[in-house]
């Protein structure tokens, strides 16, 4: 189902108050009707809004129970803006831009809500790639990408798997590793990637073990030389995440913020075909309906970098 506003106009409109927010998140999240989350089949009382109470059990409850939404006592408006806002920004989401369009005291504040904004941005249980996908591994945060062994004080390494869709990319996962082992290399990739699928990459030792593991593993090249395209896709996505990082943040950034921003990009890159930003937001809510609430102490790094 698609609902969503397409402009900026009709979302305020749209969106004017906690009601009408919350109407949105009901529609979204209970197409047939609100349900207990206890007892998914109970039938259920509507009480003094927002609350529904469930005629088995006796639970009270709310559309933002239980979700990525339940976590504050903030306006719901408040992070529709917030939504909107990461939505529109072509180069991805900053805290301090964050702070600034929802007005909010603290630095702080702005950083913690956008690392909870990752997590919707992260499908719930997501599937693994498969088919036939390159895995490649890069540098990333310096002025260039590179390759392993080449500069890589001050980088942080990704593993990037891109789905083969004929002359095209698929769908894509990016995982930081801590080094370009074995031990690093092989569970990114099977995180990223179901067995049984066809994994091409380079000619690296750290990926010797991956037919052990259940893949159809091919080598397509000796030399590990970005710009030698033979993993053309993996090479591609690589580009254009560190141009991606550079637009945003000059490349600076911090190790405890890439994992935001990994996320941020797999999931616009991913989505990068649906031409509408109205439907992304659609997503992004019905994402962060799907999660269950965050506390600060679990956000990435457990702690503010200010
Ligand atoms: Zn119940």
């Amino acid at each position: 189902m698609a609902d969503y506003p397409q402009t900026v106009l009709e979302f305020n409109d749209r969106f004017h108050n906690e009601a009408a927010c919350r109407a949105y998140l009901e529609t979204l999240r209970w197409p047939e009707g609100p349900r207990c989350p206890r007892c998914p089949q109970a039938k259920v009382w509507t009480m003094k809004a927002p609350f529904y109470r469930c005629a088995a059990c006796g639970h009270d409850f709310t559309v933002t129970a239980g979700t990525l939404f339940a976590d504050t006592h903030l306006p719901l408006r408040l992070w529709f803006q917030a939504l909107w806002h990461v939505i529109h920004q072509k180069n991805g989401a900053s805290a301090l831009g964050v702070q600034r369009v929802l007005g909010l005291g603290s630095y702080r504040t702005a950083w913690r809500w956008l690392h909870k904004l990752r997590r919707a941005m992260v499908r719930p249980g997501r599937d693994r790639l498969s088919g036939t996908v390159e895995v490649d591994e890069v540098y990333v945060g310096g002025e260039r990408p590179g390759k392993r062994g080449r500069g890589a004080a001050g980088k942080a390494l990704v593993l990037i798997a891109a789905q083969v869709d004929g002359g095209k990319i698929g769908r894509i996962r990016l995982a930081r590793v801590a080094d370009a082992s074995t031990a690093a290399l092989v569970p990114a990739t099977t995180a990223a990637v179901s067995p049984g699928s066809q994994v091409l990459t380079d000619g690296w030792s750290g990926y010797a073990t991956l037919q052990a593991k259940g893949y159809r593993h091919a080598v397509v090249r000796d030399s590990a030389v970005v710009g030698a395209n033979l993993l053309p896709r993996a090479n591609r996505v690589a580009a254009l995440l560190q141009r991606w990082l550079l637009g945003t943040h000059q490349g600076a950034v911090a190790a405890a913020h890439l994992d935001y921003y990994l996320d941020e990009f797999t999931f616009r890159f991913n989505r990068r075909t649906s031409g509408s930003r109205g439907l992304l937001f659609q997503r992004l809510v019905e994402q962060a309906l799907a999660l269950a609430p965050v506390r600060g102490d679990e956000l990435v790094g457990g702690k503010c970098p200010k």
